[in-house]
Parts: C-alpha cells; sequence; structure tokens
C-alpha cells in the first residue's frame, strides 16, 4: 500500500453527512449517502468515523468510557462560550484523539482534566459539528443509522456482499475495522479475518422454545440438554502463558477474574477458547443472585478480597478452538467430546443427551431446584453460529403467568370459524385508569370453551369491528408466557412471548389484574437475570 499523501479529512463533513442522513428516512438513501462518504476517507479514518457516524465514539470491544456526566458537560459548554479565538477547524482524527484522551484522564483531578479538554473539543466546533459531538456523548445519533444501516453502507462502499461484512464483524467485533478491511482489502481481507485468539469473538446465541415439542422436532427427534446457569458469560482464550477473558458483550474481563484464569493455565493445551459461565455462589455452591456476580465483575481493587467475599463457580460447556485447529464448523457433539477430553469434570456444564418430553422435564426441575434457570438444548449436530440467535439452541425456561383481562376478541378462521376464539390480553394501568393490551392469544382453551367464551363476549360487547368486538374486561384469564419482550405493536410497549391461556378464572374481576406496573417489573427482573440489562458489563 502506498503511503497516504491525502489530507485529513474536516469534522465538518461529517457532521454534514450527518445532517443528511437525518433528513431521509429512506434506507437505499442511507446506504448511498455512507458508501459514498466512507469511499472517501483516508484508511486510518475509516474506523474512526464509523463509530463517530454510530455514536459511539470507541470500538464495541473497546472498554473505554468517556466518563462524562451532565455537570461536567454543563461547565464546558459554559467555557467555550467565552472563547473568543477563532478555532482553527477540527479534523475527524483530532476528535477521536480527543475523546481518547477524555476517556483515559485519571486520577485526583481527572473531573477537570475531562472538562478542559472537552472544552477545547467543543471550542472549536461549529454548531452543526457540536451537535454530532454531543450526540457522541450522549451515546445517541438518533439519525437512523445502525449497525445493520451502517453494515450495509460499508458493504456498498467496499462493493463486497453484506453478508461477508456481517461475519466479519462476528468475529472482529469492531464496526470501525471491519469498515477499514472491507474497504482496503475488500473480501478477501474480509475472509481472512476468521477466529482469533486473544481476540474477542460475538456468542452464539438460543432462540426461546415455545415448548418441548418444538424443541425435539426442530432438533429432529434428539437433543442435548444443558443447566441453563444463572451467571454470566464468558470466553476463555489462552495462548501459550497469555489468557484472556472477553464477557458476552466483549468486554475484557481478565482482571477480575483470576481464579479462572489460574484454572485455563492449568489445562493441559497451549492454546484454545472455551465457552461457559460463571456463577456467584455462597459457601454451600448454592448460586447466588446475579447482582453479586456484577459486583465481582466491576470490582478493579481489592480483587483479592472480593474473591472470598463471593467465590465464583466456572462451567464450560464449548470450545471452538483447540492447539491449532478451529472447531466452529464441527458439529456439537463433536466440540463437546473434545472439552470432555481437555477439562476435568467439576467444570462441565451438567447435561444430557434425550429423545423424550419426559425425560427433559425432571432434568429441568432438577436445574431449577440448584438454583438455575433453566435449560438449554442444543442440536447434537450443529455448527457454532458466530453471533447469530437461531433455533440450534433453545432456552427452555419455566412458564410464568399473569392474571390478564380479555379486551377485545376476534373471530377464527378454519376450525376455530364462528367463534371469538382470538382475544386481546391486557393488565390494569391503575396510573391511568385504563387496560394495557400486551397480548394476542388464541391458545389454551377447549373447544367447549371457546364456545362459551364466544356467547360470554357477545354480551360484554362495547362495538362491534370487522374482525369482532371490543369487549368490557370482565373475563378474566390466566395466561402463561415464556417472556416479557419490548414491543412497537402495542402502546403498553411490551408483548408477551408465547402467550396461552392456562384456565379462565371465573373468581376474579377487573379489580384483581396484573398491573401494568407489576409487568414492568417483572420485565426488569427478567432483564436483570439474562445479564443483558444495563447492569450487564
Ligand atoms: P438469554 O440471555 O436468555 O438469551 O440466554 C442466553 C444466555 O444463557 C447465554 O448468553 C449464556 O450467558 C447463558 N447460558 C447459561 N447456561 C448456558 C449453556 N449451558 N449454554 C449456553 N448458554 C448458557
Amino acid at each position: 500500500m502506498t503511503p497516504t499523501t491525502q489530507e485529513e479529512t474536516p469534522f465538518a463533513r461529517l457532521a454534514e453527512l450527518t445532517t443528511k442522513l437525518e433528513a431521509t428516512t429512506k434506507r437505499l438513501e442511507k446506504r448511498a449517502l455512507l458508501a459514498a462518504f466512507l469511499r472517501s476517507l483516508r484508511r486510518d479514518e475509516v474506523g474512526p468515523a464509523v463509530h463517530l457516524i454510530v455514536g459511539r465514539i470507541f470500538a464495541e470491544s473497546d472498554s473505554r468510557a468517556l466518563n462524562v456526566g451532565w455537570a461536567t458537560l454543563k461547565k464546558a459548554l459554559a467555557g467555550t462560550k467565552q472563547a473568543t479565538l477563532v478555532p482553527r477547524p477540527l479534523t475527524i482524527l483530532e476528535v477521536t484523539h480527543l475523546f481518547g484522551q477524555i476517556a483515559e484522564a485519571r486520577g485526583a483531578d481527572s473531573t477537570r482534566a475531562r472538562r478542559r479538554l472537552l472544552e477545547a473539543l467543543l471550542g472549536r466546533a461549529s454548531e452543526g459539528e457540536r451537535d454530532v459531538l454531543l450526540r457522541n456523548v450522549f451515546g445517541e445519533m438518533r439519525i437512523g443509522v445502525n449497525e445493520g444501516v451502517m453494515l450495509e453502507g460499508i458493504a456498498d462502499a467496499a462493493g463486497v456482499e453484506a453478508d461477508s461484512v456481517r461475519t466479519a464483524h462476528m468475529f472482529l467485533g469492531d464496526l470501525g475495522l471491519v469498515a477499514e478491511i472491507a474497504l482496503f482489502e475488500g473480501a478477501p481481507g474480509l475472509r481472512s479475518r476468521g477466529l482469533r485468539l486473544l481476540a474477542p469473538m460475538k456468542p452464539m446465541l438460543a432462540e426461546m422454545a415455545e415448548d418441548l415439542d418444538e424443541v425435539l422436532r426442530e432438533h429432529g427427534g434428539q437433543t442435548a440438554i444443558e443447566y441453563k446457569l444463572d451467571g454470566a458469560r464468558i470466553q476463555i482464550h489462552r495462548r501459550g502463558n497469555a489468557v484472556r477473558i472477553f464477557s458476552r458483550r466483549l468486554s475484557d474481563v481478565t482482571d477480575s477474574l483470576p481464579e479462572i484464569v489460574a484454572i485455563a493455565k492449568s489445562l493441559p493445551a497451549a492454546e484454545f477458547l472455551l465457552e461457559g459461565e460463571v456463577v456467584a455462589v455462597d459457601t454451600d455452591g448454592k448460586p447466588l443472585p446475579f447482582q453479586d456476580l456484577m459486583r465481582r465483575f466491576r470490582r478493579v481493587h481489592g480483587i483479592e478480597a472480593a474473591q472470598e467475599e463471593v467465590p465464583l463457580k466456572l462451567y464450560l460447556f464449548d470450545l471452538l478452538h483447540v492447539e491449532g485447529r478451529t472447531l466452529i464448523d464441527e458439529p456439537y457433539q463433536e466440540r463437546w467430546r473434545l472439552l470432555e477430553g481437555l477439562v476435568p469434570s467439576e467444570f462441565l456444564t451438567p447435561r444430557r443427551i434425550v429423545k423424550r418430553k419426559e425425560e427433559i422435564e425432571p432434568f429441568l426441575q432438577a436445574a431449577l431446584s440448584a438454583g438455575h434457570e433453566g435449560l438449554m438444548a442444543k442440536a447434537l449436530d450443529s455448527t457454532y453460529s458466530v453471533g447469530k440467535r437461531g433455533k440450534k439452541w433453545f432456552k427452555i425456561k419455566p412458564a410464568d403467568r399473569l392474571d390478564m383481562a380479555i379486551v377485545a376478541a376476534e373471530w377464527g378462521s378454519g376450525r376455530r370459524e364462528g367463534w371469538l376464539s382470538n382475544y386481546w390480553l391486557a393488565v390494569r394501568d391503575d396510573a391511568s385508569d385504563s387496560f394495557q393490551m400486551i397480548g394476542k392469544t388464541f391458545k389454551g382453551l377447549t373447544d367447549a370453551e371457546f364456545e362459551t367464551m364466544t356467547e360470554r363476549l357477545r354480551g360484554l360487547a362495547t362495538s362491534e369491528e370487522r374482525w369482532g368486538f371490543h369487549v368490557r374486561p370482565d373475563v378474566v384469564v390466566e395466561v402463561a408466557y415464556n417472556e416479557i419482550q419490548r414491543s412497537p405493536h402495542y402502546p403498553s410497549g411490551f408483548a408477551l412471548r408465547f402467550a396461552r391461556i392456562v384456565r379462565v378464572r371465573d373468581d376474579k374481576g377487573p379489580a384483581d389484574v396484573d398491573t401494568y406496573a407489576r409487568l414492568k417489573e417483572l420485565y426488569a427482573k427478567q432483564f436483570e437475570r439474562k445479564g443483558r440489562g444495563p447492569e450487564d458489563l
């Protein structure tokens, strides 16, 4: 590659781009704008620009954070107003450099230092540029360019398939680096970036199983079930004496987990990439709540004391690389065989291979009574799909339940023709004294019950629609569901996954329905448990 002689790109150009991106809602136009812009940059500017456009400043795998609070920001803004000199225009590289200095400010006077650096940065920015800088500080660009759109823009800029860009992103966990490689090394460059030891990789994810029948059907009549541990996922990389541990979000957590590093060093292979879960346990080895584990993860000082306070237990469940051999394209069964050969059984996640529902249920009960979350079911012949969620891995959790009111009902079709059989379910919102819809279901009632329910709901109708009726919220049903999700479909902002009626609660009235507040609480709890919430690393 010839050395760059091209001048540094002014930050103003990036600010102009974001204005244009904000002005269009069309995905294709956004892609084209991004592509043209990225193509105009120098190699060393591509990564920084990509991160600034998506409003993240640093790469996903970069653990630096700005640490700029609202107070600091306000002072810095006030400080810049007093500046009188005509500022030298900023370049993209300078912006990233200054943000880096802010993140790295340490010591007793670091708040002041951060403020001064921020002042210097904002003081040199035009109004439009300042807007982009502030949005980056807050971590939200609001210009409709998420990771997905950016990946497509990168593909267009480089003239490569979007899929090859996505795959490279899974391995590299760094949108900016992916863009740089795509633009300057093309498809061959992207392909050469497979699994790398000591660098984090996006983990394979699981889908929620609707029920056990689905699991066995999708996995071809046989599946491997493992305990789903209520801890934090980690990937452990080792090459010789070097060990690095990364969280699910790809942060480097090596320093907070010395006992896991020691285990890694004790294993009889010089090179590997293991995956598993660390769980905080009490002195009897019983799992502790997720928050205790997070305390361990966040700890920077006094790690030894923390080790005693919150002991950790390691459960391994996958092996993706061993002694120069990458295993992601090997079937699960083969990976597990090699895993068993490498690690002592005390570190293996409890698991078994089953063919019948009746074998899954007791194992689920065992997992729950040992204090874990449920089970994972993994297809025996499945390869490891980096960064992807699919049905090759299922989560199996006991269903939760809510009492809800039916607020509308739709006519059924097919076998349910002539019955009001699809029910709109709602919780009670005390704040607005109304009902908040969070899902629909046509599951759980017998034919005879549908028939009675149809009559009953007709009698409660408040308005007729083409599809059915809105009804007075008098009928209360107990509904089982697998997960609460955020959803744009309902004004409540939530939706239940796999809702089904367990029974009609004739003993209850609208006043006994579960509340919207409780729903939100349950959602937050679920978040915590999964280790995916804002609490996660
Ligand atoms: P969820 O966060 O509910 O989507 O569930 C997936 C998470 O479960 C993974 O990211 C892991 O942290 C965790 N997990 C617990 N036990 C296992 C296991 N045996 N196999 C894979 N993931 C597991």
